[in-house]
C-alpha cells in the first residue's frame, strides 16, 4: 500500500489518502499537547506508544463485537484505517470523577460515578469543544436520535470491555473520550485509544498513568508512556 495525498494534520496525527479506495494510513506522530495546544512538546517515540496501545485496543474491541476504522499496522507508527465520514463529537465515558467534571461540577475527585456518566462535547478548538446535550446534538444535525442511542450504547460497550482489560493489568480506568464516524449506513469507532485519551490510576498506588503525567508535570512522560503500553498490551496472553 502506498502513501498518496495528505487528508488532515491534527496536533498529534496526520491522516494521508492511500492508492487503495476507502483506506487511509494514521501517523501517530511524537507530538504532545495539552490545554487546547498550549501546551506542545515532542517526545520521542510517543507516536509509537500510542500507536501500539491503540492497535492493541481496537483489535481486542473488534474480537468483542465492536465495529472500528481499524485495519492493520504497516510499522510502529502508521495504522491503516477504513475512511469514515467522521462525526464532530468528543463521546467522553466517566467511570471516576476527576478534571473537568470536578472542576465544573460539585463532584469529589476519585468519587464512583456508577452508572458511568457520558459526556459529548463538540469537537472544535475554536470554541474550545463545548458541552452538548441531545437537544443540540440533533439540532445541529451531527447525529439523528437513531445514531445518538447507537453511539451511546457503543460508547458503554466500550466501557465495560476496556475497563474489564486494564483492570486485569492493575489500572483503573477513569475515563476516556472516543470519537465516531460513519462507513455508509454503519456507525464505527475511529481515531485513537490511547494514553492521551484515556484517564488511567495505577489500582495499588494511585498513580497517573496517562496525559496527566504530561498536562501536570507529574513526572517522566515517556518512561510512564512506555510501562504503559507493555503492561496493556501484556493482557494479549491472559484473554
Ligand atoms: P476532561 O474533560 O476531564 O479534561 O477529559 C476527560 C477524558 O477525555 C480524559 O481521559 C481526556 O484525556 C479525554 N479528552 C477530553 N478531551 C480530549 C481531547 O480533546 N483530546 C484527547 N485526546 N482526549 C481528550
Amino acid at each position: 500500500m502506498k502513501q498518496k495525498k495528505l487528508l488532515y494534520a491534527g496536533k498529534a496525527k496526520t491522516v494521508y489518502r492511500t492508492d487503495t479506495k476507502g483506506k487511509l494510513i494514521v501517523e501517530f506522530r511524537d507530538d504532545i499537547t495539552a490545554f487546547d495546544g498550549g501546551k506542545k512538546d515532542v517526545l520521542k517515540n510517543k507516536g509509537s506508544y500510542n500507536a501500539e496501545v491503540s492497535a492493541f485496543v481496537f483489535r481486542y474491541l473488534e474480537e468483542n463485537g465492536v465495529k472500528t476504522h481499524f485495519v492493520k499496522m504497516l510499522d510502529p507508527r502508521h495504522m491503516v484505517v477504513n475512511e469514515l465520514s467522521m462525526i464532530p463529537l468528543e463521546v467522553i465515558v466517566r467511570n471516576i470523577a476527576a478534571g473537568s467534571i470536578v472542576r465544573n461540577y460539585p463532584f469529589k475527585e476519585g468519587s464512583k460515578l456508577n452508572p458511568p456518566v457520558i459526556v459529548i462535547d463538540y469537537k472544535d478548538d475554536s470554541r474550545h469543544d463545548p458541552m452538548l446535550n441531545d437537544d443540540l446534538i440533533v439540532a445541529l444535525k451531527l447525529a439523528t436520535p437513531q445514531e445518538l442511542r447507537k453511539i451511546k450504547k457503543m460508547a458503554l460497550e466500550v466501557n465495560a470491555l476496556l475497563a474489564r482489560l486494564l483492570a486485569a493489568q492493575g489500572i483503573t480506568l477513569v475515563d476516556f473520550k472516543i470519537e465516531f464516524g460513519r462507513k455508509g449506513k454503519t456507525i464505527c469507532l475511529g481515531d485513537e485509544i490511547s494514553m492521551d485519551s484515556m484517564r488511567l490510576w495505577d489500582k495499588k498506588t494511585g498513580e497517573s498513568l496517562d496525559k496527566d503525567v504530561y498536562r501536570f508535570n507529574k513526572g517522566d512522560v515517556m518512561a510512564i508512556y512506555n510501562t504503559v503500553a507493555t503492561r496493556i498490551t501484556r493482557s494479549k496472553k491472559k484473554r
